[in-house]
């Protein structure tokens, strides 16, 4: 079978970063009747990286419907903390280029105005455009324009046909779940103003493999990006980036600052130190790449040897958190709602339904006491500190916490 092609230069993929095997689709979580009717599709889960322009890439092995069958809406209001991260993003922008009355900020992915809310806040013309209809509904109701579209080349030459023309554009966490990343990137000159700013976010490459953080691999994430790889999709598409700012969100994040090619913006040292930190990380180098899965399977081993010797003490775990990355976690170490009898999660959407593959059953955080489980599991450890001091109590009954990257180990 020949290999994939690379999702951006359409060099065969010959180099594997990790192959976590077939999987269910980790934001999938169970209702009762589809546990009971027993069947859950799988794909395989298969990353691999191109030598010739170091995208990291996922196999395009899920179909389209699929993913959009789920029946779940995410919302990012949902989460306080991503809306208070929006919000210093907007009063940050507003004031680095000056926005007013006069301005337009478009928002690619703008999900439910979560982000746009705070420029309308400020007197700054909007525009949202979000794939998802029920979304776009949801962020029109708070006052935010938004159009239901997918944003490419083509919907991008559309609007600047109607005259949108952009100070600031923002893509944040939406370039590497984009099948299509080239088409997508390429629609932004057409929006964008000659000295216009377009920020991206994403989580970094660099901390995925220095971190071992596997576990955010998943179907739907279909690149992971790194300065090196983005800036040629960039500058294929007319753009650069001329800044960087480094983020604690998703396990450490880069928010990239883009302009046009010819746009009048000096780099800044930021950049030039950060292209300098992916160099001595091996980014460049193929070998940093084919190092990897020995690292991940260390990290699985040492979880199966934590839950041996837990079943052995006869104590219970269950996990706090039902994430996408937490599914790969688990299902990748092969664990069971024999090995996980409950997860907690805060999000009622989830609460009542199962963890894809393990088949925990998902419980709102309060039901921690009449559990009692004796291990914690903390899937989102970018969270930890904020779950450890939330879930204290766990202690009146000898409960311990336990984190299980890079290695299992009992944190409190
Ligand atoms: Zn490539």
């Amino acid at each position: 079978m020949s290999p994939p092609l690379c999702r951006f230069c359409r060099t065969p993929l010959v180099h594997t970063l990790v192959d976590l095997g077939r999987q269910p689709l980790a934001n999938s979580n169970l209702t009762a009747e589809q546990l009971a009717a027993g069947a859950e599709p799988r794909y395989p889960l298969h990353a691999r990286v191109c030598h010739e322009c170091f995208l990291v890439q996922v196999d395009d092995a899920v179909p389209a419907e699929a993913i959009f069958d789920q029946d779940y809406a995410y919302f990012s209001s949902f989460s306080s903390s991503w809306v208070a991260h929006a919000k210093r993003y907007a009063e940050a922008m507003a004031v680095r280029l000056d926005l007013g009355p006069g301005s337009q900020v478009v928002e690619i992915a703008s999900n439910d105005g979560y982000l746009l809310q705070h420029f309308v806040a400020m007197g700054v013309p909007v525009l949202g455009i979000e794939p998802a209809a029920n979304t776009a509904e949801a962020a029109r109701a708070r006052g935010v324009p938004t159009e239901a579209a997918f944003f490419g080349e083509q919907a991008a030459q559309a609007l600047a046909a109607r005259g949108v023309r952009a100070d600031l554009m923002a893509a944040n966490n939406v370039l590497a779940h984009t099948p299509d990343i080239s088409g997508f990137v390429a629609g932004f000159r057409h929006v964008l103003k000659p000295e216009g700013v377009l920020t991206f976010e994403f989580p970094h490459l660099l901390n995925l493999i220095e971190l071992v953080q596997f576990d955010t691999i998943y179907h739907e994430h279909y690149s992971y990006l790194s300065l090196l790889a983005v800036e040629r999709v960039l500058r294929a598409n007319g753009l650069r980036p001329f800044d960087v700012e480094q983020l604690a969100t998703h396990g450490g994040s880069l928010r990239l600052f883009c302009c046009h090619q010819n746009g009048s913006r000096a780099e800044t040292g930021a950049l030039a130190a950060l292209r300098a930190r992916e160099a001595a990380g091996g980014l460049a180098r193929i070998e940093t790449y084919l190092d990897f899965t020995p690292r991940v399977e260390a990290v699985r081993d040492s979880f199966r040897a934590y839950l041996a010797a837990a079943k052995g003490e006869g104590r219970r775990t269950a996990a706090y958190g039902a994430a996408a990355k937490g599914n790969t976690f688990l299902n990748y170490c092969g664990a069971s709602a024999d090995d996980i009898v409950a997860a907690f999660d805060a999000n009622p959407a989830k609460q009542g339904r199962f963890l894809p593959g393990t088949h925990a059953p998902i419980l709102a955080p309060d039901e921690v006491r009449k559990v009692k489980p004796d291990d914690l599991l903390i899937l989102p450890w970018n969270l930890k500190d904020e779950i450890m001091a939330q879930l204290e109590y766990i202690s009146e009954w000898g409960g311990r916490f336990v984190t299980a990257s890079p290695r299992t180990e009992v944190v409190g």
